[in-house]
């Protein structure tokens, strides 16, 4: 039977939401931004200015280059010193664009409200701002939208669970937004034909579920709308925030193996995605800020902060009192999918939300041992994988091994490596697992 709000599997990390009681702090004070040209899915980004050129926020600095890309654009206001080529933190080289501000933060006179009028123009506007999605996956959101013919959308679901330790960037955004948040989720029900929405927030951030439910009753514009909208309170327990997971808790249905959240008539979007597009409509200004945590033992003051995209990671862990140089360990990301930084000259990027800075200590991780089959992996695993057989699998590059088990369901959520007695490196090994399949195929 579907009871809302639960999956098998899982695991309970410790919370450590130290920074759920602390207000976003806007950041400015950075001389220097780096943009680098991809930061979605699909194509990098040409550059469209050159060394010299003077530049204001919002102003279009890298052209998007096909229909899954987004456009870049400048953070602040100053003047372009440089354009090289990077070795990014995926190791792809990626052009980037580098500007040093001015302090002025002066905006483009292209940032006016864009005119939407139909679904066509609302996709238009929203790949025209430069949107992907701001859970981390940083797929455009325009594309995700564009629903395929003969598919239809019954439910837009909000992605409000923010289920990983440390980050609360999202229960801040509940806290201080929940007008734009609803005024977004109104405007993509409205532009796409979507029935109903609801937003799923797991059970220990009751604020952030009290305060989107007294502005779903708030009398006003699109009251006939806001009855169509509802919160669910959902179990707290990792990884409920992730696609797939939370599509079954909130809807009780479950994508196939390969497939879409569309084929079960379902669209998701990140809290913070959708509380973007109010604003976004209302002002016209492009995605050129990120919100994120700053947490972690190596970080003196754990905060939230909004930051111009490109600032560079070093300066912003400066601004809360943490020393990047001497850190045993940075993830950009969350503590369970993050991905530890190998050099420290990188820059905030679309899909960062939290920046993780652990003592040397905390960095230590501890050697592997033999599998004493314990099938602890199998009992938290969300996909309901065999974690253990694709470790084999993945580390004899038997692809055979890795297809029968279904390497590619699984979500690299890491509850198995956290679980496991042995301190396997499982989900390190299955992501690799993942790559040999994709390459072969
Ligand atoms: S196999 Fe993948 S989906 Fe399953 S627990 Fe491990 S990382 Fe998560
Ligand atoms: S949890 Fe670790 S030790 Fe236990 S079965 Fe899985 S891989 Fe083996």
């Amino acid at each position: 039977m579907f009871r809302p709000g639960r999956f098998s599997g899982g695991v309970h990390p410790k919370s450590h939401k130290n920074t759920d009681a602390y207000p976003t702090v806007h950041l400015d004070d950075f001389t220097q931004i780096r943009l680098p040209m991809s930061m979605h899915v699909g194509p990098p980004c040409t550059p469209v200015v050159k060394v010299g050129d003077r530049v204001k926020v919002g102003q279009l600095v890298g052209q998007a280059t096909g229909p899954l890309a987004v456009p870049i654009h400048s953070s602040v206001s100053g003047q372009v010193t440089a354009i090289r080529w990077e070795t990014f933190v995926d190791g792809r080289s990626v052009e980037v664009v580098q500007i040093e501000s001015d302090g002025l933060y002066s905006h483009a006179e292209s940032v006016l409200p864009p005119i939407v009028t139909d679904r066509e123009s609302f996709l238009q506007a929203l790949q025209d701002s430069g949107l992907v999605g701001l859970g981390g996956a940083g797929f455009p959101t325009h594309r995700k939208l564009r629903i395929p013919e003969g598919k239809q959308v019954e439910y837009l679901l909000i992605n409000a669970a923010e289920c990983e330790p440390y980050i609360t960037a999202d229960f801040r955004q509940c806290a201080e937004h929940p007008d734009e948040i609803i005024a977004g989720i109104a405007l993509v029900m409205r532009y796409l034909a979507i029935p109903q929405a609801i937003i799923g927030i797991e059970d220990n951030k009751p604020l952030a579920a009290r305060l989107l439910k007294d502005e779903l009753a708030r009398p006003g514009d699109g009251l006939a709308l806001k009855t169509a909208i509802r919160v669910q309170l959902l179990k707290t327990v990792y990884p409920q925030g992730a696609e797939r997971v939370l599509i079954h808790s909130l809807t009780g249905r479950t994508v196939p193996s390969g497939g879409l959240p569309i084929d079960v008539g379902v669209v998701m979007l990140n809290v913070s995605t959708v509380r973007f597009i109010a604003k976004y409509i209302k002002t016209g200004m492009p995605l050129v800020r990120k919100h994120l945590t700053l947490d972690g033992s190596g970080i003196k003051k754990p905060c939230n902060v909004s930051v111009p995209i490109g600032a560079m990671i070093p300066d912003v862990i400066a601004h809360a009192g943490g020393n990047a140089l001497a850190a045993g360990k940075i993830i950009m990301g969350s503590s369970m999918m993050g991905v530890a930084l190998d050099r420290l000259d990188l820059p905030v990027i679309k899909q960062n939300n939290m920046i993780l800075v652990f003592d040397s200590c905390e960095a230590n991780l501890p050697g592997e041992s033999q599998c004493i089959h314990c099938g602890r992996c199998v009992r938290v695993c969300p996909m309901r994988l065999l974690p253990y057989a694709l470790d084999d699998g993945a580390r004899r590059q038997d692809l055979g091994q890795l297809q029968a088990n279904h390497v590619q369901d699984c979500i690299e959520c890491g509850c198995c490596t956290y679980v496991c007695p042995a301190k396997k490196f499982l989900v390190q090994n299955i992501r690799a697992g993942k790559v040999q399949v994709r390459q072969a195929n």
